[in-house]
């Protein structure tokens, strides 16, 4: 049972297909699926199906484009800082000299290091959250709406080029919509004429997206959609900008590769794209839309049955943490504890019995349950893949690892 952050468990049938497909693809023994062209039919009939497939579980609308880019969410914090920049100074034909700020809830690990890489390239990275300050030093919460620091703009004031967050903070457990709450991104507080960008690398797939509301969103592929190596970015039509032409409104010249235009002008195949990596994530798109780990119901979302999983199985860990009296705490506040990432300490953060914890789930084949390296403490991660069972055994385990030492 493989409960790691990422890269994680994939279906298994995804996986037996993409292992023969290695080997032999579509009947042509010694021509396997990364040993083709990406410029072949082949390979094109595998990229168009992954792209409707995607498309459809969440409900894309046409107005938006999907691109399949490389470098992990890390480049994505730079990229999307790059073009967004480049989109605001040529709409408003800033000269260099002009400041550009972007806006940055920042409720975890993975935020706070997209607002560092902003200000590294030298756009304003404005915290309107600070969760760490919030919660005494420790990512654990997300304020309603009402209390972010949301500037009041007067007429002549500049807006911000777009307002970012991370939709799930994989290393804190904290998650916009976490488990058995409705904390909501506010999107009624943000000026619709400013971009929404939001990270969803590890919940991305696990819930229906209203795509609508955003400008960007973005993820990497190695948690609930496939191997590492692929990044997700679908990004709304009118934000796509000539990177080039912006370089006299004082943008900084991007990297062709960074250029979301030039990869949605090329439909992502301005190089060679990671043809098995993106292969596997069509398999893994499949088996979603074709076996669901609950039923769908007929007017429901595509993904409402993996949320409605999700939250099945995270209520197992919570439910275990919450009976504990204390015995396990949740790192995460009530509200917006993640259904990804389950976040706790034992005994008020009691190292030897953590690391006596993670070795009885080892040797119950439970793997991958410590806490990040820079947090400690413990970290269930339980994606897609992850069976109901698995974590009902970790639930059980929590139980009786307590009955012994509490
Ligand atoms: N954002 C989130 C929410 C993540 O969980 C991660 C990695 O785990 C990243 C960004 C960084 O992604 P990568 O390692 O693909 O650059």
């Amino acid at each position: 049972i493989n409960m790691n952050a990422g890269p994680s468990p994939l279906p298994q049938d995804a996986l037996l297909t993409a292992a023969a497909s290695l080997l032999s693809f579509q009947g042509s023994p010694g021509m396997g699926i990364a040993e083709i062209s990406h410029r072949s039919k082949a390979f094109a009939d595998v990229f168009n199906e992954a792209n409707a497939d995607l498309r459809s579980l969440l409900e894309i609308p046409d107005n938006y484009k999907v691109l399949w880019m490389q470098g992990g969410g890390l480049t994505q914090f730079a990229a999307t800082v790059l073009n967004l920049n480049a989109w605001y100074r040529t709409k408003h034909q800033l000269s260099a000299a002009d400041q550009v700020e972007g806006w940055y809830a920042v409720t975890g690990s993975w935020s706070k290091k997209a607002a560092d890489e902003a200000t590294r390239l030298g756009v304003k990275a404005r915290k309107v959250v600070d969760g760490k300050k919030l919660g005494g030093g420790k990512f654990r919460s997300i304020p309603p709406g009402r209390e972010w620091d949301l500037p009041q703009l007067e007429e002549n004031q500049r807006k911000p080029a777009f307002v970012y967050y991370c939709d799930n903070e994989t290393v804190d457990g904290v998650e916009f919509g976490g488990q058995g709450s409705d904390t909501e991104f506010p999107f009624s507080q943000i000026d619709p004429e400013v971009p929404i960008v939001c990270d969803m690398s590890s919940n991305f797939l696990s819930r229906p997206v209203d795509v609508s509301k955003y400008g960007i969103i973005y993820a990497g592929a190695q948690k609930n959609l496939g191997p590492a190596g692929v990044t997700i970015v679908i990004v709304r039509e009118d934000l796509l900008v000539n990177v080039d032409e912006a370089v006299q409104y004082g943008s900084a010249p991007i990297p062709s590769m960074l250029s979301y235009k030039v990869m949605a002008d090329d439909n992502s195949l301005f190089n060679t794209p990671p043809t098995f990596a993106i292969y596997v994530c069509s398999l893994v798109l499949r088996s979603l839309l074709e076996s669901p780990p609950l039923p769908l119901a007929a007017s429901a979302a595509p993904l409402s049955p993996l949320s409605d999983f999700a939250d099945k199985k995270s209520a197992l860990l919570y439910t275990a943490i919450d009976e504990s009296a204390g015995f396990y705490a949740g790192t995460a506040d009530k509200g917006v504890r993640s259904r990804m990432n389950v976040t706790f300490r034992i005994n008020g953060g009691d190292e030897d019995l953590e690391k006596d914890f993670i070795k009885q789930a080892s040797d119950l084949g439970i793997k991958g349950v410590n806490g990040h390296r820079s947090v400690g403490g413990l970290r269930a991660s339980i994606y897609n893949a992850v069976s109901l069972e698995g974590v009902q055994r970790l639930a059980d385990l929590m139980r009786t690892f307590r009955e012994k030492h509490a």
